[in-house]
């Protein structure tokens, strides 16, 4: 049935693979590594992962863990892939290897860089990453537990001076980690120097139990995550060495003098690796959740035509309406995240081979904002699709929940996506100023925010539709500052006047930036490939501007008549995304056993699948009468006396 679906494809399919896995050896590479896991048994899709307890599944992942780590590099960030074919748990060692080794590389010195290097990636030192406490996550800066220097040892006294200030979420703390780079305020000769990092052994080599004076464990159970040991931790009085503080920009010497050296703001850096990686790779996962919502809503038929043929849902406008624009904003956030992975690369190589700093506030306002779109996008995609397939959607075996499960802590963990459109939002002010004050320092990609006006005839065009969303971003902006402007206590009009106007004019710059990716992209593309782009930019322009148009209707620059026109344009674009659809997300290249859902194979049978598993497969019917039995009859003696 579906055979017939593809053919109706208008593009060259490889060469559209190519585009969204960033060029023909990623894509080959991808391929490679889902092979490995199409074949190995560990691997195999297995619904009843969701019938385990929470013990079992954390187990099972340790074992597929060590299987993933037979063949894979888990120090290159493009190990990240494995996750997006294995979405029933993140392995155990990514926070080690996404968030400690990038956070050392950059703030540690070269010596203690070459002392820990080599077991940081064999594992022989194996950490987390223990920066939140149960009291303050966001506000790094007000985290309590202190780092307290003593000059008779040349130590550090780590402790938790109370309950709010106990590290709370670090993954891998809970079980299984040794080390723990923990983020404690210093203080030497009773006077604070802020919050740093200290690398500190927390568990016993041998026996790996806690060290005496510290006290850890697992934090609960947690909406997804399952299998991730997020801990807790608490210090009373620990004894750490002189060399725990990783001190590139901080030294304490034994008599406790402090010396800072370099610039801090490196510090950054550690961030934008995790943040790159959830722009670049966990942005595939709302790919995953469409491939399962197109394909499903081309097996899935409801009521009949006049023809009495049952009608496929994918056919409904309204089907296509839930599904088509989050397609379009799929393949926008991948071309975006193409360019963020090069400004990224960019900077880095900047800072670190000529200490050229001048475009990490660029990279890290992008970034920040691409992270906390890209993420909402994720989730919002992943429960849409949810949602698109009815009734089998909320079963674990469509690989439907589990995808939003899996994403939508991305929207809170490294930098609350909130906090991370407020710092867009500064930056939007500066290059507001500069605008005025110096335009020649104002980045190409905020040069729109010199746009006070457009006079388009076409609103639906490329072009119009890039100009008229940096307009309204440019509104937005001049429209929140004004509102911080108008209050004399700038940081309380930042909190509590002006939040709502800042959060929303930073949230209109990504689609705008997107949208720049995606001509970018289209560019020189084969004709083919070149129109079938043009027309999912364009549904993804029209619909970024019509969920977000309050600047332009505030300043007057779009009316009804052009409102209409978007709508209408849209709908009339769903027609060719209708037959290129199943193509545009088979492009992505997932096999069945990546996809893990029993309602959206390349082909088969949908409803004899369900039934197998139900049927057959579900452990829970392996004893054909289950203790609950007998409660029933408890039940019945309850209601027997009322
Ligand atoms: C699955 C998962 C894994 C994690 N892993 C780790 C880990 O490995 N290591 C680690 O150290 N931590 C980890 N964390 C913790 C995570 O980093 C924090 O939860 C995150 O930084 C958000 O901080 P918070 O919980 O303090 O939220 P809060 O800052 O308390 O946010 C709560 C609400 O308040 C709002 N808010 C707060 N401040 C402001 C403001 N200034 N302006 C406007 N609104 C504001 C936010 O927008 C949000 O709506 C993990 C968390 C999760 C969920």
């Amino acid at each position: 049935m579906l055979e017939a679906e593809r053919k109706q494809g208008q593009f060259p399919l490889l060469e559209m693979s190519h585009l969204l896995y960033g060029g023909k050896d990623y894509f080959d590479k991808f391929l490679e590594r889902q092979s490995f896991f199409d074949n190995h048994p560990l691997f195999k899709v297995n619904h009843n992962f969701y019938n385990m307890s929470r013990q079992d599944q954390i187990l099972l992942n340790a074992e597929r863990t060590v299987e993933a780590l037979k063949k894979l590099s888990l120090a290159d960030p493009n190990y990240y892939t494995p996750n997006v074919l294995c979405p029933q748990g993140i392995f155990i060692s990514t926070v080690h290897f996404a968030m400690v080794i990038p956070a050392f590389q950059v703030l540690a010195s070269d010596e203690q860089i070459s002392k820990w290097m080599t077991l940081l990636k064999n594992l022989n030192a194996f950490g987390c990453y223990a920066q939140t406490e149960l009291g303050h996550g966001s506000d790094v800066q007000n985290l309590q537990t202190v780092a307290v220097f003593d000059k008779q040892t040349s130590e550090f006294v780590i402790h938790t001076p109370n309950i709010e200030a106990t590290k709370f979420w670090p993954g891998e703390l809970g079980l299984y980690c040794e080390f723990a780079l923990v983020f404690a305020q210093l203080q030497v000769d009773g006077k604070g120097y802020g919050v740093h990092p200290f690398w500190i052994r927390i568990r016993d080599k041998e026996t790996h139990k806690p060290l005496s004076g510290i006290e850890i464990g697992d934090i609960g159970p947690k909406m997804g995550y399952s299998v991730k040991d997020n801990g807790f931790m608490s210090f009373d009085h620990f004894r750490a060495p002189l060399d725990s503080l990783l001190n590139r920009y901080i030294k304490v010497s034994r008599d406790g003098k402090v010396e800072r050296q370099g610039n801090p703001k490196v510090g950054y850096g550690s961030m934008m690796y995790m943040r790159n990686i959830l722009c670049d790779q966990y942005t595939k996962f709302g790919g995953r959740a469409l491939t399962i919502a197109v394909r499903y809503s081309l097996y899935r038929k409801q009521f009949k035509d006049d023809n009495k043929q049952e009608i496929r849902i994918l056919d409904y406008q309204c089907q296509q309406q839930k599904l088509f624009p989050l397609l379009a904003e799929f393949y926008a956030c991948v071309f975006g995240s193409v360019k963020i992975k090069e400004l990224v690369n960019d900077n880095f190589n900047r800072i670190s081979q000529q200490n050229d700093f001048s475009l990490l506030g660029l990279t890290h306002a992008v970034l920040s904002g691409a992270k906390a779109n890209y993420t909402y996008f994720v989730a919002n995609c992943a429960e849409w699709c949810r949602l698109s397939c009815g009734g089998h959607g909320f079963a674990h075996y469509s690989g439907l929940p589990v995808i939003f499960f899996e994403m939508s802590p991305n929207i809170t963990l490294e930098g609350e996506n909130t906090i991370l459109n407020l710092q867009l939002a500064r930056y939007l002010l500066k290059q507001l100023q500069h605008v005025v004050s110096k335009p020649n320092a104002v980045p190409e990609f905020f040069k729109f925010l010199s746009l006070e006006t457009a006079k388009v005839d076409d609103v639906t065009t490329l072009d119009n539709l890039i100009t008229l969303l940096g307009l309204n971003c440019s509104i937005l902006t001049k429209y929140a500052a004004q509102k911080l402007m108008s209050h004399t206590d700038m940081k309380e009009s930042w909190d509590t006047k002006a939040g709502i106007a800042l959060a929303k004019a930073a949230s209109t710059f990504i689609p705008y930036f997107n949208m720049l990716c995606f001509l970018d992209t289209i560019n020189n593309k084969a004709k083919e490939t070149k129109e079938i782009l043009t027309v999912l930019a364009r549904i993804y322009g029209i619909t970024m501007l019509l969920n977000n148009m309050q600047g332009l209707l505030l300043k007057n620059q779009i009316n009804s008549q052009q409102i209409q026109t978007l709508q209408d344009t849209r709908e009339s674009l769903y027609p060719i995304i209708r037959l290129n659809a199943l193509s545009l997300v088979e492009a992505q290249g997932l096999s069945d056993n990546s996809l893990q859902s029993l309602i959206a194979p390349k082909d088969g049978d949908v409803y004899q699948n369900m039934y197998n598993f139900a049927s057959k497969e579900n452990s829970l019917n392996k004893q054909q009468v289950h203790n609950g039995i007998n409660y029933i009859q408890k039940m019945r003696e309850v209601n027997a006396k009322l």
